[in-house]
């Protein structure tokens, strides 16, 4: 079964980390923010209400809205809250694409270490548990292409794609990598 089935299989009312404990020792089991699409963290949080909560509880410093779409579906928290798994994932993108993009295109083998352990680390530690897990899969049938910032932009490009088809999203023409994350669209739309 595939980790996200999984994930499906964890049921309305308790969405969990499926390796918490595998990555970080005896923290107890708790929902899964990291794991979770906001959408479907509030109506876990609506059926859990005061079950999950720390003790301690902070005021937010300014009322904040999550961003609703026209349609008045809640689609991403609050500016300024923990992330959730979409969120997540296009912060941890963005990082990974612009990093790849600044990657020297005659690097040092020093340098092709330090990028092979950044990303080996990132799948270990990444915090949704079942994407890390797919992740290390893709990593181990496609390990990094290091020699040059090019392959590397065009690797990262191809793995973000085996994650779009996973979850049925378009996949990006890799040709247009450097355009969307180093040098700006040809347009001048970028400034
Ligand atoms: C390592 C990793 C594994 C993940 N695994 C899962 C998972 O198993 N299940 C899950 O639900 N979510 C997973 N995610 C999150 C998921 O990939 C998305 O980040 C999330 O669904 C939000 O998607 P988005 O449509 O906003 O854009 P994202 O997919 O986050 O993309 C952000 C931006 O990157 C650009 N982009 C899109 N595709 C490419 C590409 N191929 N190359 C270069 N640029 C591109 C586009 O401009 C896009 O707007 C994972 C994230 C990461 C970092």
């Amino acid at each position: 079964m595939r980790a996200d089935q999984r994930r499906a299989n964890t049921g309305p009312t308790r969405v969990t980390c499926q390796n918490e404990e595998e990555h970080f020792g005896s923290i107890p089991r708790k929902p899964c923010r990291t794991c979770t699409d906001f959408k479907t963290w509030m109506k876990v949080q609506g059926g859990q209400k005061g079950s999950t909560k720390d003790q301690k509880t902070a005021t937010a410093p300014e009322k904040k809205t999550a961003m609703a779409p026209p349609d008045g579906r809640v689609a991403a928290p609050p500016a300024g809250c923990p992330l959730d798994k979409d969120e997540l994932g296009r912060s941890t993108w963005s990082l990974l694409h612009t990093t790849a993009a600044h990657y020297p295109e005659t690097p040092t083998v020093g340098q092709q270490d330090e990028m092979r352990q950044f990303v080996g680390l990132l799948a270990r530690l990444y915090p949704c548990s079942y994407c890390a897990e797919d992740f290390r899969k893709d990593l181990a049938e496609h390990p990094p292409q290091l020699e040059s910032g090019s392959r590397l932009a065009r690797w990262l490009c191809e793995r973000h794609n085996t994650v779009n088809r996973k979850l049925g999203k378009p996949e990006f023409d890799c040709d247009l990598v450097h355009q969307r994350w180093r040098d700006g669209w040809q347009d001048g739309s970028c400034g």
